[in-house]
C-alpha cells in the first residue's frame, strides 16, 4: 500500500437506532444505523413499519395526518372550485 493516500481502516462500534450494537471496520471514526439485522422485518419476521427515529412521526407532524378519505375528499372540493371558477369566467365573457 502506497503512504499517505489510504484512509485509516479502523475497527468500529456500529449503533443502530434500535439500540443494537455490533462492531466492524470502517474508514468511518463511527457508524450510525436506521436500521439494522435485529430489527428490520426481513429478519425479524414481522411486518410492521420501524419508526425508531420518529421519521413518520415528523413527516405527519409537517404535513398533516391525511387518510386515503381525505385527500379524496380535499381532491374533489379542488375539482368543484376549479368548475366554478371556470363557469363564472366564460359568464363574463359571455356579457361583456
Ligand atoms: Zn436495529
Amino acid at each position: 500500500m502506497k503512504e499517505g493516500i489510504h484512509p485509516k481502516y479502523q475497527e468500529v462500534e456500529v449503533r443502530c437506532a434500535c439500540g443494537n450494537t455490533f462492531k466492524t471496520r470502517s474508514t468511518k471514526p463511527e457508524l450510525h444505523l436506521e436500521i439494522c439485522s435485529a430489527c428490520h422485518p426481513f429478519f425479524t419476521g414481522r411486518q410492521k413499519l420501524i419508526d425508531t427515529e420518529g421519521r413518520v412521526e415528523r413527516f405527519t407532524k409537517k404535513f398533516g395526518a391525511q387518510t386515503a378519505e381525505q385527500r379524496k375528499t380535499a381532491a374533489k372540493a379542488k375539482k368543484a372550485t376549479k368548475t366554478t371558477t371556470a363557469k363564472r369566467t366564460r359568464k363574463t365573457t359571455a356579457s361583456a
